[in-house]
């Protein structure tokens, strides 16, 4: 039961072949027998999932359906506020805020009558992509639980790849949706920014942050991304145009679209397994009828440098709203200034603070445009090399990250090569633009690969229609061996 895709349990739940109950029940199971191992949650919600549950089975019971998520057990990354549960963004500051509101997202999901299963673990603000850098220790790839699960909404990952949960969500600021996504063998997906509301996602670099969902199935994705997307007037960055269809030509593959395969995105520091899968996959789309073009994106090579000037740039803003006065922690000073340096110094992480250091010295007078104001020309650039690239191509793929899992601990001494693991999903940070990351094989470690597709500005549609090519060519159905041992 913990292995339904989100469209067979809504179908079981509707034919009355599964409660919500049961499901709920079989999610906090699985829950239970494996985070001793993985360590997705920071929250395990049981008591409010079962009553959720309940709810929802009584709304079946009684002929009322308000949507696809009724009934259905999800896992939120912790920096999705959530009214009455604990809300920690996997740090020491916040430690002990239960927030008094919901983010609309979540609301849209509780509109729905969703099952919240728990809160799930990430990098500390979803700085990292390991999920190592969370203040609560770090999260397990249920493929191989000596690796990391990838970050930094790896919890979420974790919790739709073992089960624990029928859908993930995110957020993705450099590719935190989609690379632990591949790390995991699911599939995440980053929404054209503005397309969902960032109301009560607890911000790390504004200009970037996205929430999306992590699923089972591409299918499931588009479901999923349905019932949480459109204007919300609570976030000013929120899109207002009318809200594209995102399965316009779902099922009609790939014949008459072109592809472009990112030569920028193939190479050096890329793993033989990973681009061999890729290949394939690209092989795979010319069988089914696209035609398949190399793409050079030569700023593809300069946005990390850019991406890491920006982001730490926002997040020294954000993040000065965490001053021991209104939220969590609080240490004791002699004046004002004391307490605020004392709460800052004990409650942010290693990696958060070399992020608002970093942030702060860009932004700094005499250094802002040397810093800030070239990583914002270079965006520009990558903007314009992307535009024109989709005025010859429908869409463009790469590998979602240069390897699979890698081992925990591995790069935790070295932040430049964790950075190094976000180089092919930064750039749709970067334009704005929509990107998916669909599993696609195995290496020889038996770890799971991830293949992503970019496509223009609300190109969902066709971004899910490829993707759904992807998914049906390939036919990934490897599980998580350890699966069998939390059954
Ligand atoms: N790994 C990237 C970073 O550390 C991206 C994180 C994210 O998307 N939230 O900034």
């Amino acid at each position: 039961m913990s292995d339904y895709t989100l469209s067979e349990a809504a179908t079981a739940l509707r034919d009355g072949s599964v409660s919500s109950r049961e499901l709920t029940d079989a999610a906090l199971d699985r829950a239970a027998k494996s985070e001793a191992e993985l360590h997705a949650f920071l929250t395990l919600a049981h008591d409010g999932a079962r009553s959720s549950a309940e709810a929802a089975d009584t709304a079946f019971a009684s002929g009322r359906d308000a949507g696809a998520f009724q009934g259905i057990p999800v896992a939120l990354k912790d920096n999705l506020v959530t009214q009455g549960i604990a809300t920690t963004a996997a740090s020491q500051i916040l430690a002990g805020w239960v927030p008094p509101y919901d983010g609309t997202a979540v609301a849209r999901l509780k509109d729905q009558g969703v099952v919240i299963v728990g809160k799930t673990n990430l990098d500390e603000f979803a700085m990292g992509s390991s999920t190592e850098n969370s203040a609560f220790g770090p999260s397990r790839n249920p493929w191989n639980t000596d690796r990391v699960p990838g970050g930094s909404s790896g919890g979420s990952a974790i919790a739709v790849a073992a089960g624990s949960a029928v859908v993930g969500f995110g957020s993705d600021t450099g590719g935190s949706i989609r690379q632990p996504a591949a790390l995991c063998g699911v599939v995440g997906m980053k929404p054209t920014y503005g397309l969902v509301s960032r109301y009560g996602l607890i911000a790390f670099a504004s200009s970037l942050d996205q929430i999306g969902p992590i699923t089972r199935t591409v299918e499931d994705s588009v479901t999923a991304l349905e019932a949480v997307a459109g204007h919300d007037p609570l976030d000013a960055t929120s899109y207002r145009g009318d809200r594209p269809g995102f399965r316009d030509g779902f099922e009609s593959g790939v014949r008459g679209l072109k592809i472009g395969v990112v030569r920028e995105l193939t190479g050096e520091g890329f793993e033989p397994d990973v681009e061999a899968a890729v290949r394939r996959t690209v092989d795979l789309l010319s069988d089914a009828g696209a035609e398949v073009v190399e793409v050079s994106i030569p700023s593809v090579d300069v946005s990390l440098s850019a991406y890491y000037l920006i982001a730490p740039a926002e997040c020294s803003a954000n993040l000065a709203r965490f001053d021991g006065v209104r939220y969590g922690l609080r240490r004791d000073g002699e004046t004002v200034e004391e307490m605020m340096t004392a709460t800052r110094a004990d409650g942010f992480g290693p990696e958060v603070t070399r992020r608002i250091l970093l942030g702060t010295y860009a932004l700094s007078a005499g250094y802002y445009d040397a810093f800030y104001g070239q990583a914002q020309k270079v965006r520009t650039v990558v903007i314009r090399e992307f535009e024109e690239a989709y005025r010859q191509v429908d869409v463009l793929v790469s590998a979602t990250a240069p390897t699979t899992a890698f081992e925990i601990g591995s790069k935790t001494q070295d932040p430049l090569s964790m950075y190094l693991s976000d180089i092919c999903t930064i750039p749709s940070n970067l334009t704005g633009h929509p990107a998916i990351s669909v599993p696609v094989g195995l290496d020889r470690h038996s770890l799971p690969v991830g293949f992503q597709i970019m496509a223009p500005a609300l190109g969902e549609a066709v971004l899910f229609r490829v993707a759904r090519a992807v998914e049906q060519a390939v036919a990934f159905e490897a599980r998580p061996p350890l699966l069998e041992e939390w059954s």
